[in-house]
């Protein structure tokens, strides 16, 4: 896929989005944008020597950071992310990173790894990390000077039995009824419904109800990775007569295929100033 054009959803902002799939990456419009690289899944597959992550202002990691959540896995992936170049890098957990869901571990940790404690440890980790990281558990990042709003949430449909798993209807809509209004980029782990999750089989199992909820708030992008093969961006035109938010940018950042090779390149969006009303 080669770059894309995206317009501007509201009237705060002047001018488009602008998407770019490697390897066409341009030079910024102006040191005014900013450059958001996003990643996901990548389950400590990397060579962090060999695969490329492009420049930019804020480093976006969705979730599936690790294999299995061990202590170390947690460790080495902290260990790539903080040498990055990026100011910022805002990461989530997913349904793998099974020590960051403490209330998941604590019950499951002996079906899994051999150490109860490992969960406080890698969220101590993942939590004070230092070095731009910021690790979004259902709560919201303001990138300083630029006033983009972030918010990030772990949380993915049931399936297994994993972490952050979470049921379908009343238990996740709390979950994304915590998402605010005033969100400019959303990030998840996983898919909303019908936008980037279809799997190898060509079923739909993103979530309902958070679409529901991106419905009434529009953010101006969302990253989820979870579904491997469904790696891409698409852009949304909403059926509204509402003035300001008319398109939300959907990517799907997954690193990983459905093999488990990290593959995919880094998707990089590049987001105007916000300009007071
Ligand atoms: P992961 O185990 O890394 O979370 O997801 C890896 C793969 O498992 C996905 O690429 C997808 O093929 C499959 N998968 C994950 N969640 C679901 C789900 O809810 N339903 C189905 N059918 N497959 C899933
Ligand atoms: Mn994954
Ligand atoms: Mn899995
Ligand atoms: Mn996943």
């Amino acid at each position: 896929m080669s770059q894309f054009r995206l317009m501007s959803r509201t009237r705060s902002m002047s001018q488009e989005i602008l998407v770019h799939l490697a390897p066409k990456i341009p030079e910024k419009l102006s040191s005014k944008w900013t450059r958001f690289v996003c990643v996901s899944d990548t389950h400590n597959t990397l060579d962090q020597n060999k695969y490329q992550v492009p420049n930019g202002d804020v480093f976006l990691h969705a979730g599936d950071m690790t294999g299995v959540g061990k202590v170390e896995q947690v460790q080495d992936t902290v260990n790539w992310i903080k040498n990055l170049p990026h100011k910022f890098k805002v990461v989530i957990a997913g349904n793998h990173d099974l020590t960051l869901d403490e209330t998941f571990y604590e019950k499951n940790w002996n079906r899994f790894h051999c150490n109860k404690e490992d969960s406080k440890e890698a969220i101590n980790i993942i939590k004070n990390a230092g070095h731009g990281i910021v690790y979004l558990n259902d709560e919201s990042f303001t990138i300083p000077d630029k006033g983009i709003q972030i918010w990030g949430s772990p949380w993915t449909p049931e399936f297994y039995e994993w972490a952050f798993n979470g049921q379908r209807g009343q238990f996740l809509k709390e979950k994304w009824g915590k998402i605010p209004q005033t969100t400019h980029i959303l990030m998840t782990h996983g898919p909303p419904y019908n936008m980037l999750d279809k799997t190898r089989n060509g079923e739909s199992v993103g979530c309902e109800d958070l679409l529901e909820r991106i419905k009434a708030i529009k953010p101006y992008v969302h990253v989820f990775g979870h579904i491997h093969e469904a790696y891409g961006a698409l852009e949304k035109t909403w059926e509204s007569t509402d003035q300001d938010r008319k398109k939300t940018i959907f990517v799907n950042a997954s690193t990983n295929t459905i093999n488990y090779e990290p593959e995919n390149a880094a998707v990089v969006f590049d987001f105007p100033p916000l300009h007071p009303l």
